[in-house]
């Protein structure tokens, strides 16, 4: 035999190591082509593409390293649980800003002062600046005007001298 036998190897324990090195490396290709199939189904949408990553892999260790360069970086699962979650954010956004009539139960705007389906009478428009007041405000809050009926009567500022004049007024 050509190969010598160097430290005490002899040439059949070194043809045995470079055929289980051989197997060994066989194993990690087959591996590394199962891996890429299983990963770019993972990411890739199109089976087609799915298909090419699978044959570039064949390249021994090559193909699934370029593969691992080129590959879409996010999984499909998480795509769509990310393209949900937007989607359920703007739903929620547009539901805060969503109205209905309390008559007729029609999609109003915040700023209607009527329904437009029942016709009636959603809210009152402030009589100085003319816009639409929630029946729950107290105030105009865009120009401070007071709401007949709705508006509390203001404090007196003299609370302090009447608490006074109780107190003496108060037989001892
Ligand atoms: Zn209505
Ligand atoms: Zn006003």
């Amino acid at each position: 035999m050509f190969v010598p036998a160097v430290f005490g190897i002899d040439s059949q324990a070194l043809d045995t190591a470079v055929k289980l090195l051989v197997l060994v490396l066989v194993v990690m290709w087959l591996a590394t082509v199962y891996y890429t199939f299983a990963d770019a189904r993972r990411r890739i949408a199109d089976p087609l593409l799915v298909g090419c990553a699978t044959v570039a892999a064949l390249f021994p260790f090559i193909g699934t390293i370029v593969y691992m360069i080129v590959r879409p970086p996010e999984y499909l699962e998480d795509q769509r649980e990310r393209e949900l979650e937007i989607q359920a954010a703007e739903a929620r956004l547009h539901e805060h800003d969503v109205h209905y009539c309390p008559h007729c139960g029609y999609q109003v705007e915040k700023a209607f002062l009527r329904c437009p389906s029942c016709l009636r009478k959603l809210k009152d428009p402030c009589q100085v600046c003319a816009r639409p007041l929630d029946p729950e405000w107290r105030i105009c809050p865009y120009c401070e005007a007071d709401i007949p009926g709705k508006t509390p009567p203001r404090r007196r500022r003299r609370r302090p001298a009447e608490e006074t004049a109780a107190a003496e007024a108060k037989p001892s």
